[in-house]
């Protein structure tokens, strides 16, 4: 079988090809483009750069809605892919191949079953969207960072895939070969969290004077006191993609209120976000 079926890694000879091709200069522009990479030191930058040509020569990126493809593109969202698993193995982001990105966000045809057991379908707008198994799709308009940021649907998506890695989408990543980290003590943590979350959330909702329409950018304001996003609210996998975004672009809100699964998101990613975004 070709190796890009079975979504392994790519050969050692189109990683040096891959590498060859990508520029100095267009690798430090990506890097002065993202707050969250630049500070990174030489180590981890000559990491994820290793990383980087990784991504690049192991997914097939295919355009959608119109989009025309280029190396800023691609390597603007596999540089940010990389991140995440700068000091992990690169096995983990194996096991499926293809990459599709759209211009901006795009539609997902979903199914409900309300209460009568009427099947209602609708579109639904996302900026990324992660198969078990398949493709990683993105926005480009949305992987790219602006100012003030805290959000980053590069990370969230592959946050899914590293979470699908281990099986189930529950927010628990392969623990496997890491004796400092239990299963048990993650899962404690992370429903112990989620559950504050909500509870958190509830309250924010509830603050909101009546006259302030909860749904609209107005309301901004209240949400934004809360740890991470409340998309994080919808269930135990989005709240451990979103608390991984939040982790790696903007972690103070999250370290403060959440001291205990920030440790634990740190050290398994082993890395300090906090520390390298406050110097
Ligand atoms: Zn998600």
């Amino acid at each position: 079988m070709f190796r890009w079926l079975t979504g392994k890694g790519a050969s050692r000879r189109a990683l040096t090809r891959t590498a060859a091709a990508l520029t100095p200069e267009l690798w430090q522009h990506t890097i002065a483009s993202y707050p969250f990479l630049a500070v990174l030191n030489d180590d981890e930058l000559a990491n994820l750069h290793d990383r980087t040509v990784w991504v690049l020569a192991s997914k097939g990126f295919s355009a959608a809605g119109g989009l025309e493809l280029n190396d800023a593109i691609t390597v603007a969202i596999a540089a940010q892919a990389a991140l995440p698993i700068l000091h992990l193995p690169v096995t983990l982001y194996e096991g499926w191949h293809e990459i599709i990105v759209y211009p901006g966000g795009f539609l997902i045809p979903r199914q409900e079953v309300d209460e009568a057991g009427v099947v209602h379908e609708y579109m639904q707008e996302a900026a990324g969207e992660a198969w078990d198994g398949g493709p990683l799709v993105l926005s480009w308009d949305d992987a790219q960072h602006r100012v003030g940021d805290a959000a980053n649907v590069v990370i969230h998506e592959f946050a899914h895939k590293l979470d699908l890695h281990a099986g189930l989408a529950d927010g628990v990543p392969s623990l496997a070969g890491r004796p400092d980290l239990n299963d048990r003590v993650w899962r404690q943590v992370l429903h112990a969290t989620y559950n504050t979350f909500i509870e958190q959330l509830d309250a924010v909702e509830q603050s909101i004077p009546a006259h302030i329409d909860p749904a609209s950018s107005e309301a901004d304001a209240w949400y934004d006191t809360l740890p991470i996003d409340p998309y994080g609210a919808t269930d135990i996998a989005e709240f451990f993609a979103v608390s991984v975004e939040s982790f790696f672009v903007g972690p103070d809100r999250l370290a403060a209120a959440w001291p205990q699964w920030y440790e634990l998101l740190s050290r398994y990613f082993r890395q300090n976000p906090l520390e390298r975004l406050q110097n």
